[in-house]
């Protein structure tokens, strides 16, 4: 069987390298032409999406892998105004063992060993689906063949539009600014504060901002130096434009005008070059997830159930996708099951996985929303110490932009 895979990001190389592990002929096709273009913003896997990648990737790259990344068991989130006054402090232990790992990272760690089984540059425009199999289309023209296509082009994908009938996502009404600076350029006041714990910080004006502190041990391996990585979270209709300097520019001049705290003005202030980027900050409806019945082709990860970073699970869950879609396609394969039930059976199960964790992820941003009024902020702010869902906050801490 061959498996023609849309988008070599998390969830796509993750797939890929499941299948090249159970015997199968893949091809992924990814739009960049290099793995570190999309950036480079932290991840957490919990023990769940750890254990799934063990299953999927060869034994040394995955050892490879762990070295590279920060090992935790659990994480202490401290809430903050925007005075960086604490308002409380979470602390979530999870069962087993998990990671911190940078996005480029991970994607290389993914991408090794695949070989030119992985085509960088290649945008795919549609696909076309027939009795007996499926082609995709590059925006070039070529035709790529498979018995089989999965989507996983991320956030806004053109082919799950497609395969859906209609757009799989859509905007929440926040935007998001996220960068990296280097704990070598950051000011003491600021080291301060963000030294202890990571934060999530709510202000006036419905923004909100969230930073953590990302130091891969010497000699890891890692690709990168002590950091605090932060994203600023605002209500808005689209994300602000320009380049990375303008981006932390605009960060920094919206967070000093409503009088946050210096120690968390500096961090955008002080971005390293070149990493600030925004992003809209888009969902897919819970409601409605994958509402397409697959027969060769089918769509996963965000490509099919987009979630904000919020809730810091979009990766843990294009995993999950990945090892289901690994297991399904290889059982089909062996002649165990037939194609199309199969990958309704594997439809069904994401729908109902992530829609939990795209409910989870939407949950902070209700309050970044509320607090854009001022009976909102005050409502935010006391209701913060008793809010139920600090555990999705705290998973939230784990993640930046480039
Ligand atoms: C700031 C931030 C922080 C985050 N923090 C976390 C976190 O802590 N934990 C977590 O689990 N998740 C986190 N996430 C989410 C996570 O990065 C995504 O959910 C995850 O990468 C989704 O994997 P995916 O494979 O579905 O899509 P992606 O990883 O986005 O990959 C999609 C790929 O498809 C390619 N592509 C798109 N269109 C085409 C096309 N037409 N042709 C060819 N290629 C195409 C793209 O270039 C991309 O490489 C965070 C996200 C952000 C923005």
């Amino acid at each position: 069987m061959r498996v023609v895979v849309c988008g070599g990001g998390i969830g796509g190389l993750a797939l890929a390298q499941g299948l090249v592990r159970r015997g199968l002929e893949v091809v992924v096709l990814e739009r960049d032409e290099d793995l570190a273009q999309t950036g480079g913003y932290k991840l957490h896997l919990a023990p769940a999406p750890l254990r799934a990648l063990a299953d999927l990737l060869p034994a040394d790259q995955m050892g490879e892998l762990l070295d590279r990344a920060v090992r935790t068991t659990g994480f202490t989130l401290a809430v903050r105004d925007h005075r960086a006054r604490l308002l409380v402090r979470a602390r979530e232990d999870e069962q087993g063992q998990s990671v911190d790992v940078d996005r480029i990272t991970l994607r290389r760690a993914l991408a090794a060993g695949l070989g030119d089984r992985l085509r960088l540059g290649q945008q795919c425009a549609r696909y076309t689906e027939s009795g007996n199999g499926a082609h995709v289309e590059l925006a070039s023209g070529e035709r790529v063949v498979g018995d089989v296509v999965v989507i996983a082009e991320g956030a806004g994908s053109r082919l799950a539009r497609q395969l859906a009938g209609a757009r799989t996502c859509s905007s929440t009404g926040l935007v998001g600014v996220a960068g990296r600076t280097l704990v070598s350029d950051l000011p003491q006041r600021a080291q301060q504060i963000v030294r202890e714990d990571p934060l999530l910080a709510f202000g006036p004006g419905g923004v909100g901002l969230f930073a953590s502190w990302h130091a891969p041990g010497a000699g890891s391996g890692a690709l990168t130096p002590p950091m605090v990585i932060w994203g600023m979270l605002t209500v808005a209709s689209r994300p602000p434009a320009g380049a990375s300097e303008d981006l932390a520019r605009a960060a920094a001049g919206l967070l000093a005008r409503a009088r946050w705290a210096p120690g968390l003005v500096d961090l955008p202030r002080h971005a390293a070059p070149g990493t600030v980027a925004s992003f809209p900050l888009l969902a897919a409806d819970p409601g409605r997830i994958a509402p397409w019945v697959p027969r060769r082709v089918t769509a996963m990860g965000d490509a099919a159930h987009a979630m904000p970073p919020t809730g810091g699970q979009g990766a843990a869950t294009a995993i999950l996708d990945a090892h289901q879609h690994t297991t399904v396609l290889a059982e089909t394969a062996e002649g165990q099951r037939e194609l199309g039930p199969a990958l309704q059976a594997a439809a069904h199960e994401m729908r109902t996985r992530s829609a939990t964790a795209v409910r989870e992820s939407l949950a902070p941003l209700r309050w970044i929303k509320a607090s854009a009024h001022p009976a909102g902020t005050a409502a935010t702010t006391l209701a913060m110490p008793a809010a139920a869902g600090i555990a999705a906050l705290t998973r939230s801490l784990r993640g930046a932009v480039r």
